[in-house]
């Protein structure tokens, strides 16, 4: 047997996710990403005797929004404490945090791999203020510090040590960005660390129910390094204890250059933080009337959708579609309103609308052909006025051009309307079998399948306007 068929990993992740207010977590310094280093700090980022910091009620409805979103139960009495230690990117000595009181709890997060669909159950979500940055390849003898970042809000999402693979996280961390982006709380850029991750794993034999000793992966930027270092570590792990060793508790670093992981320190006894709650910060009680004014605006739910998007006969690959990116399905949703042909709609989103949109790198919010118009050009082509190829190649290129044309007015004008009078159909027709005296005798003699040959003529002939329908029935009686 193999020997990592006895092992079951274990996981649980932390993300930290960089809310997208205006300005930071306990004053009104700017909260945004890229400015010249060292430009929004006030004294209160700062943490000048004497200032007085106050709390960000939007941070606040944030993170309720992410909770509710999340099935979590919002915790209506809360106050911050300050987790105190040393660290040359934390001005102040400490960080703002939640400590016994996390804004949400419990809850969990819905996801989909090749063998399972199950719900990640999460510990909670709480607030907490970021620290600044150090920089160490700006300068060849020194560190250096931009505490721009210091104070911007995050919520920490933190699981249950519920998954049990590299797959699970990854789709775990794909459906928090996603969730993020679509509610609009985070913009989920890994890159620029608006999403971070760092990753808890501990193995344990088969049926084993208590906890190995778990190593905590710190910092992971992309989403495929998440899942990169699970995968080393649990076979380091696994080659560990099978050798005999021990494993002990420690916090590591991804090796991105080379996809493994290496220590950065042993985990003693549990740091002591000397948490109190923050004198400076008033404890604030939540009302229902605030947590029920923010589930009211909050969008309709992926996992909602999708259940919304199969009972409307879509397939369940067109549903997930769908459900990927929130400008998609405000899009389809929009169009609904004007036509009822759901598939015919996802045929052109997914299909031609989609091209028009890579080559600009944009998303549907961007789409200057508004779905009011996508639906009259899907109308169109139903009521057999013009063919698809010819709403697409042809009418859809001048749309995007000019969006405010209506389909049936560009098909007018360009002459592409489809021709359904037999009279003038029979004029192609005739022209087409002239030209191809041979063809027509093996037809003659049984070589039916010349049919759509000479139907594929007609329509070039034609230019894409003859009603097939028609020119195949002209076409039998002409053969017979
Ligand atoms: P710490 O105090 O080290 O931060 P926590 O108990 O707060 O540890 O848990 C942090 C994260 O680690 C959570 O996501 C939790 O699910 C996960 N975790 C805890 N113990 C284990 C373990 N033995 N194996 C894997 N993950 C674990
Ligand atoms: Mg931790």
């Amino acid at each position: 047997m193999d020997v990592k068929g006895k092992y079951e990993a274990v996981i649980g992740l932390e993300v930290h996710a960089q809310l997208r207010t205006q300005s930071k977590l306990f004053t009104g310094d700017s909260a945004s990403f890229g400015a010249e280093p060292n430009t929004h700090i006030s004294p209160i980022t700062l943490g000048h005797p004497g200032t007085l910091p106050k709390t960000n009620k939007k941070a606040v409805e944030y993170a309720i929004m992410m909770g509710l979103a999340c099935h979590c139960e919002i915790e209506r009495y809360n106050y911050f404490a300050r987790k105190n230690y040393f660290y040359p990117d934390l001005p102040k000595g400490y960080q703002v945090s939640q400590h016994t009181t996390p804004i949400c709890k419990g809850g969990f997060v819905t996801i989909k791999t090749k063998d399972v669909e199950k719900n990640v159950q999460l510990n909670r979500i709480h607030l907490e203020e970021d620290a600044g940055k150090s920089i160490h390849d700006a300068d060849e003898n020194f560190t250096c510090i931009d505490f721009n970042r210091a104070g911007v809000p995050l919520i920490e999402i933190v699981t249950e040590p519920d998954m049990h693979s590299a797959e699970e996280a990854f789709q775990y961390v794909t459906e928090i960005r996603k969730l993020v982006r679509w509610i609009g709380v985070c913009d989920g850029n890994m890159e620029e660390g608006s999403l971070r991750c760092d990753a808890n794993v501990s193995i344990r034999l088969k049926g084993e129910t208590t906890l190995g000793t778990k190593v905590e992966v710190k910092n992971l930027n992309s989403i495929r390094n998440v899942k990169k270092a699970i995968e080393f570590e649990i076979d380091r792990m696994i080659a560990m204890v099978e050798k005999g060793e021990t494993i002990i508790q420690q916090t590591r670093s991804f090796d991105a250059d080379h996809d493994t992981t290496f220590a950065i320190r042993d985990k003693e006894e549990a740091n002591d933080y000397r948490y109190f709650p923050e004198p400076d910060l008033t404890p604030f009680q939540l009302t229902e009337e605030f947590i029920t004014s923010i589930q009211s605006k909050l969008p309709a739910l992926p996992e909602e959708l999708f259940k919304k998007y199969q009972t409307l006969g879509l397939s369940e690959y067109d549903s997930h579609q769908l459900c990927d990116e929130k400008s998609a399905s405000d899009y389809f949703e929009q169009t609904i309103k004007y036509s009822k042909n759901y598939k015919a709609i996802v045929n052109w989103m997914a299909g031609p609308l989609r091209q028009a949109l890579n080559e600009k790198h944009s998303n549907f919010n961007d789409l200057p052909i508004t779905p009011k118009t996508l639906a009259s050009l899907i109308s169109i082509v139903d009521e057999g006025k013009v063919n698809f190829s010819i709403a697409h190649l042809k009418i859809l290129p001048v749309l995007l051009a000019n969006p405010k044309k209506e389909p049936l007015q560009v098909a007018t004008e360009l002459n592409l309307l489809q021709v359904h009078g037999s009279h003038d159909i029979e004029v192609w027709v005739n022209e087409v079998l002239a030209k191809m005296p041979e063809k027509v005798a093996e037809y003659k003699k049984g070589k039916k399948g010349l049919m759509g040959l000479f139907v594929g003529e007609i329509k070039k002939a034609s230019k894409g306007k003859a009603d097939p329908k028609i020119a195949t029935q002209l076409l039998e009686e002409k053969l017979k």
